[in-house]
């Protein structure tokens, strides 16, 4: 058996309104080359600056990984050429990352594991290189964009868990709202490296793979290279060390370049950006970047609201949808529902029939929070429904209403007279004018009643307290409805003989 070690880089685009040394805007799909200034373009004798969001935003991501922060931190200049970076050098960190030594708790799908995160730097992004048949273009826009890498220590086995991480590390940027986690896009990247040995021998020569765009891609790769070279180690041949690229279309790795010797960047300190050295200010401005994370979010919901772990997580899943759920499951509460049975209910309202809506709206699960039906107007439906004050049916309909006309589901019931019918009197009239329509079934009832058959009799009632609701629109209160159903199949008990009138 062997062992396998995974690691991953993971670069993240952090969501600062500017570019990292400069004011250029910083934003996807722009016209090529309409983002760019002698700053970014690398100019003779510009100087940059750095952009204090772009380190806040790096420090916050370092913190709820678990970091420690440096008491001081600078960048270095990393010398490589390449088209897509016109500097001819990327401003990096090398010797004073922004966070080290961290962790993340990742679990889920019979997973629970601390991964070890190396470090977190902060650097910039190079440009983009398209090829087409006969050239090479350049858009220089992503270049100087910040990036913020994670590297983490080899602590993962299978590529499920790789999976996994990524998945949590995604949602936990998005929740600190930092990076909107865009994989397709390229706003957040992750290359792997694995290494397999035998069990007890340590890490065996490592692999890297690029490449991998989206989460579940990570997980076939990763998958893909552990088989591949435990193939080559059952059959005595050594494991190459190099860089491979996970090919989509042909589901495998396939070699892109044998590892040279470690490339020597030539780091050296950059000259023309200071040292920086956290004040209590900033750090505090990072505290309060620190939301309530992802993994102890759901666990809280367990317990405070007794849902259970996959609907907690579910809830979880996407930051807006937790808050949205939150201020409905508190309005709920005075809206006169047990914190429990709001839950619950408001739980299941959000995980189909406003799912349901949102995709139909073509609004993705973070755009909730700014969706017509508010969380105000799911809290009053539901406590309706929860209070038997208008039927599940109705309310549903309603429901579907509200969201299409952008109006308070409240009023459409009140102007529908969808609310549910408690006057004893009219149901009762009700119900005497369907016993006098289905005067065959009264009799069937009665005959069951008198022949003790209890399952008939529940049937046959059934039916006539559905004719009732059918006949009052749905509004009648089935309780009341059966009650006097109830008093109509019941033969009246025998007078005691009155004495002679004299
Ligand atoms: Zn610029």
């Amino acid at each position: 058996m062997y062992q396998s070690f995974i690691g991953l880089e993971v670069h993240i685009h952090l969501l600062t309104k500017t570019k990292v040394f400069c004011g250029c805007r910083s934003a996807f799909g722009d016209e090529p080359n309409t983002n760019i200034c002698p700053v970014c373009m690398g100019y003779p004798g510009v100087l940059p600056s750095l952009n204090a969001e772009a380190l806040r935003m790096g420090c916050v991501v370092a913190a709820a990984l678990n970091c420690a922060i440096p008491e001081r931190t600078w960048f270095e200049r990393k010398q490589y050429f390449y088209p897509d970076m016109p500097k001819n050098y990327q401003i990096s960190q090398f010797a004073s990352p922004l966070g080290r030594d961290g962790y993340l708790d990742i679990e889920g799908r019979g997973i629970q594991k601390q991964v070890r995160i190396k470090e977190c730097h902060l650097e910039e992004d190079a440009g983009k290189m398209i090829h087409t048949g006969a050239a090479s273009l350049l858009d220089y826009n992503r270049a100087g964009m910040a990036l913020l890498e994670i590297v983490t220590e080899p602590d993962m086995e299978t590529g499920e868990e790789a999976e996994l991480f990524i998945q949590q590390l995604r949602r936990l940027v998005r929740y600190l709202g930092v990076c909107d986690g865009n994989m397709e896009e390229g706003s957040l990247r992750a290359d792997a490296n694995v290494s397999i040995n035998r069990a007890g021998r340590g890490l065996g020569n490592k692999v890297e793979i690029k490449n991998l765009n989206s989460s579940r891609f990570v997980r076939l790769g990763l998958t893909y290279e552990i088989l591949r070279q435990s193939a080559l180690l059952d059959a005595g041949k050594p494991v190459v060390q190099e860089t491979r690229l996970w090919n989509q279309n042909r589901d495998q790795t396939e070699q892109m370049r044998v590892k040279e010797n470690a490339h020597d960047y030539r780091y050296f300190p950059e000259p023309d950006l200071p040292v920086f050295a956290p004040d209590p200010a900033f750090l505090n401005a990072v505290k309060a970047g620190l939301v309530e994370l992802p993994l102890p979010r759901t666990g809280r919901f367990e317990r405070d609201y007794g849902l259970g772990a996959e609907t907690a997580e579910a809830l979880c899943d996407e930051k807006a949808l937790a808050d949205y759920f939150e201020e409905a499951a508190a309005l709920a509460e005075t809206f006169g529902l047990s914190r429990a049975d709001g839950a619950a209910r408001l739980a299941n309202w959000l995980l189909t029939d406003m799912k349901r809506a949102l995709s139909r709206a073509g609004v993705s699960p973070a755009g909730i929070g700014s969706f017509t039906l508010t969380a105000r107007r799911l809290a009053s439906l539901v406590s309706l429904v929860a209070l038997e004050r208008v039927s599940m049916k109705n309310g549903k309909q309603a429901f579907e209403e509200a969201v299409r006309d952008d109006r308070d589901p409240e009023s459409i019931i009140k102007e529908r007279g969808w609310e549910r019918l408690t006057d004893s009197d009219l149901i009762g009239e009700a119900v005497r004018k369907v016993a006098d329509a289905e005067a065959r079934t009264v009799d069937l009832v009665k005959a069951a009643r008198a022949a003790g058959n209890r399952k008939r009799e529940r049937s046959l009632t059934a039916y006539l307290v559905g004719k009732v609701l059918e006949a009052t629109g749905g509004r009648a209160d089935p309780k009341i409805a059966g009650a006097h159903l109830n008093a109509l199949l019941t033969p009246p008990s025998p007078q005691p003989p009155q004495p002679p009138a004299v």
